[in-house]
């Protein structure tokens, strides 16, 4: 049995799919000779044409034009007679098909990678696309086609990036296993987002196990069992049934207002990552959005995206949300949240460092076009924008005066926008000391109780050695959070809680207590808060 972290509920059982990193190392080729090394390189673009004309054509089916002519883009590049004449001409001057195909297409990266101009900068990446294709064929690299698993795969990897789970087909995929994460890191936030189960922090466990493996992973334990016996695998299957019958009798809170059962009215909202969550929290039963954790639209890509990519996210979820509340909260980077083409330095302590609002506010015209796309988005429906780690007045001042601006200008350009309430995220101890002077420039609070717990206690949030440290539960972070609330309750605004604390059973009933208006969780936790506190005071 392998262990790890519990960090999305269920149990899966089934085969291992294990996703390695590709290695793409060609040092140890040797070079065969200008002919056959000729050979192998048109034998590889030969076989890249045919494998990129049969993904466009299955991307056509099933995605969409857009995306199959990035892929058909991709075959007039490689066609062009001169990056192949270029290739072949490294390999008349020594070098085998692998190490001409990396220098021509690695020059012509550099080359794109400078201009300041959008769409060839994107040319860059295409190209970097294609390199990798066409060493992983030379070097005969196997990768793993997620979208089309077999039904009950448990997948494995190092990490999973949002475009990896992006593929992800729930109907197939029964666990995710991981050997880094933590609850908090961006693929448990996903796991859970999808409702599968996920154990992560299982050390060394792409190594450990082999495709095909029969598994089992308990998402609430944390806990992994390879070569399980016929009495374990029993004994999981019915944990298995009494979880799912138990998930199913919660549907009797699907379209119910969340009321406790001394009559007070409650809303329980999700948090997603990209914008086609939303629909999971729509089908879940979400009476809003109360956590939109934009970064995700910033990561795992070459350079940010444009206004109007992002307009078309946040008005893909306030559409989906047909007026009821979505809570935008502007880019959290820094810390874990790592972007490389925005280039931040490395630094001793990076989650007390240069991120999140900090970042944002010194790097205003990235600010500002995700502010931008945001309030035009807002007249498709109920938005609001929230601010992370907050931790003085002067940062709420200073983007409601960007947002302002923002607002002018979108009106000299004749563009429709609507303005919005801003909120403020209550994270740090700094935010939570001073909620009562946030609450007269903050339209609403909502509490991070994810960082608010780090911060508080001083621990780092993924370090395994002092996890019992980590504690929501103490009576440190129970202060900040009873302070923020009271605080915000005396200025009369809305008060809602974005962290992981907001499904946590033990504390419900506190929270009530002190008069949290707002739960926002995992969509696959939505029912099980709402019946939690429909059952409490
Ligand atoms: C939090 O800190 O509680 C939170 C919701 O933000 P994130 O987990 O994205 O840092
Ligand atoms: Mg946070």
């Amino acid at each position: 049995m392998l262990k790890g972290i519990g960090a999305s509920q269920g149990y899966g059982i089934g085969r291992a799919v294990v996703i390695k990193d590709c290695n793409l190392d060609y040092k140890y080729v040797k070079y065969a000779g200008p002919e056959e090394e000729k050979a192998k390189l048109h034998r590889a673009v030969d076989a890249f044409v045919e494998e990129t004309k049969a993904l466009a054509q299955n991307l056509k089916q099933n995605a969409g034009d857009k995306e199959a002519e990035i892929l058909e883009g991709h075959l007039v590049m490689l066609q062009d007679p001169f990056m192949l004449a270029q290739m072949e001409e490294s390999i008349d001057n020594g070098m085998t098909a692998e190490a001409g195909v990396d220098t021509v297409c690695s020059m012509f990266i550099d080359m794109f990678s400078g201009v300041d101009d959008e769409l060839t900068r994107q040319r860059a990446s295409d190209i970097r696309d294609i390199k990798d294709s066409l060493l992983r064929i030379l070097l005969g690299v196997k990768t793993v086609d997620i979208a089309s698993v077999p039904k009950n795969s448990v997948l494995i990897a190092k990490d999973f990036t949002p475009s990896m789970t992006s593929q992800i087909n729930r109907e197939n995929v029964s666990a995710i296993i991981t050997e880094v994460g933590g609850v908090t890191s961006h693929s448990a936030i996903l796991a859970r987002a999808m409702g599968i189960p996920a154990v992560l922090s299982v050390v060394g466990v792409t190594e450990r196990i082999c495709d095909g493996d029969t598994l089992i992973a308990d998402g609430f334990k944390g806990k992994v069992f390879t070569s399980p016996s016929q009495s374990e695998l029993e004994e999981y299957s019915q944990k298995q049934q009494a979880y799912l019958k138990e998930k199913e009798s919660l549907n009797e809170y699907f379209g119910k207002p969340t009321v406790t059962k001394n009559g007070t009215v409650k809303k329980v909202y999700g948090n997603i990552g990209k914008a086609e969550d939303a629909q999971n929290v729509v089908q879940n039963g979400g009476e809003g959005i109360g956590l939109f954790r934009t970064e995700f639209l910033f990561m795992d890509r070459e350079h940010q995206p444009t206004e109007d990519e992002q307009l078309e996210a946040y008005s893909t979820v306030a559409k989906a949300m047909d007026n009821k509340e979505v809570i935008i909260r502007t880019l959290d980077i820094g810390g874990d949240k790592a972007i490389d083409y925005l280039c931040i330095e490395r630094e001793e302590n990076p989650f007390l460092g240069y991120r999140a609002i900090r970042y944002c506010l010194d790097n205003k015209e990235l600010y500002k076009t995700q502010l931008r796309a945001i309030l035009r988005a807002a007249q498709y429906g109920n938005i609001k924008i929230m601010l992370p780690l907050v931790t003085t007045v002067e940062e709420v001042k200073q983007a409601k005066a960007l947002i302002k601006e923002c607002c002018q200008e979108l009106e000299d350009e004749g563009l429709r926008y609507r303005e919005v309430p801003v909120g403020v995220m209550i994270e740090t101890p700094s935010a939570a000391l001073i909620s009562d002077l946030l609450a007269k420039e903050a339209a609403f609070f909502s509490i991070g109780t994810n960082d608010l717990t780090g911060y508080t206690m001083a621990v780092d949030r993924g370090n395994a050695k002092v996890s019992y440290l980590y504690d929501v539960t103490q009576p440190a972070v129970l202060r900040a959070i009873e302070m923020t609330i009271k605080n915000a309750k005396a200025a009369g605004i809305p008060v809602g809680m974005c962290g992981e604390a907001a499904a946590d059973e033990r504390l419900i009933p506190k929270l009530l207590e002190w008069g949290l208006d707002e739960f926002s969780v995992s969509p696959s936790s939505i029912l099980q808060t709402r019946k939690n506190i429909c059952l409490n005071d």
